[in-house]
């Protein structure tokens, strides 16, 4: 098989359910054993002061800034070719709230920016879209039909138009490969949810094995995914196909806002770059990082 074809049949795909998909916190016991798992602190991470080199891609990281930063000055987001957003860009995928989004990702001076959904962008899930009414905890399906025909697109993700926006899919800059997927373990029912176990690991076996920078809304177990009280909370699934299958250079994700920070295994560098605290204020610094140009670009 060619190293860029996705491992997407079930008989040649190396990962199973995890036994223990559901206790996140029990499969991470065990998984550490075999694995390496160091913090990077804040001191030992770039600073977005440092010149970037000619043969590298500077990528700034950013995650669920949930309609906040809007208000902010775009100066205050680092310089970066590449600007990563790993969903959660609005509160309930408001139709005018991406149009304020995309408008803010204008004024950015990044060449390229990549943005994946989260579960808050509900009108981003066509499962939900295509119901004739939203769920009630949304409220009426006619307030995102309004703004939508006041913006005069048929889709939320018309709006997207300062971006690139990827819904498992790739993108290719400077030869290096991006892949992006909104799902996350359900929590709640929100938008992109799915069981943990089969459901999700289905979308994890499309993900190309020569994915250099993997983005996912939620967290993988282990790395940045631990919430109030201490349990892991990523998917045990992720992990498996992470570590085995993909082996990225960069995971970056958000979702859980409490493990926002930088972690590794000594292959795969995680980035929780939640820019949101738990209480929804938009204070964490992007992550950025520099990636070296393949060879021939
Ligand atoms: P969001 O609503 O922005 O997707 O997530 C916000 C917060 O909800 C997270 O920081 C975390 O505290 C909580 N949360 C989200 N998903 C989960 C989950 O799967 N399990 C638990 N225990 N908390 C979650
Ligand atoms: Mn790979
Ligand atoms: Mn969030
Ligand atoms: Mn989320």
């Amino acid at each position: 098989m060619a190293m860029n074809d996705s491992l997407d049949t079930d008989s040649d795909f190396p990962i199973a359910v995890d036994a223990d998909t559901k206790f996140p916190c029990k499969a991470w016991e065990r998984l550490l054993v075999k694995t390496k798992y160091e913090y990077i602190p804040p001191k030992d991470r770039l600073d977005s002061d440092t010149p970037v080199s000619a043969d590298c891609v500077r990528v700034v990281c950013i995650s669920d800034t949930h309609s906040k930063i809007e208000v902010q000055d775009p100066k205050t987001i680092p310089y970066g070719d590449i600007l990563l957003h790993a969903g959660d860009f609005t509160m309930k995928g408001e139709p005018n709230a991406v149009h304020k989004f995309n408008t803010f990702l204008g004024q950015l001076p990044h060449k390229h920016k990549i943005v994946i959904a989260g579960n808050h962008e509900i009108s981003f899930d066509d499962n939900i879209m295509s119901k004739d009414h939203l769920d009630p905890m949304f409220g009426s399906m006619n307030k995102y039909v309004n703004e939508m025909s006041d913006l005069e697109v048929k889709s939320v993700k018309d709006l997207l138009t300062n971006c690139i926006y990827l819904e498992d899919s790739m993108v290719s800059l400077y030869g290096i490969n991006i892949y992006g997927s909104p799902w996350q373990p359900a929590f709640g029912g929100w938008g992109f949810c799915l069981p943990r176990g089969e459901a999700l690991l289905e979308k994890w076996k499309h993900i190309p094995t020569n994915t250099d920078i993997l983005m996912t809304h939620g967290p993988p177990v282990g790395y940045g995914d631990v919430v109030k009280g201490g349990n892991h909370v990523g998917c045990v699934e992720l992990l498996n196909v992470v570590q085995k299958v993909v082996k990225p250079k960069y995971h970056v994700f958000g979702h859980i806002h409490e493990g926002y920070g930088v972690s590794t295994d000594g292959c795969t560098t995680f980035i929780n770059a939640s820019t949101c605290t738990t209480r929804y204020r938009p204070s964490n610094p992007a992550v950025v990082l520099d990636f070296p140009l393949p060879s021939g670009h």
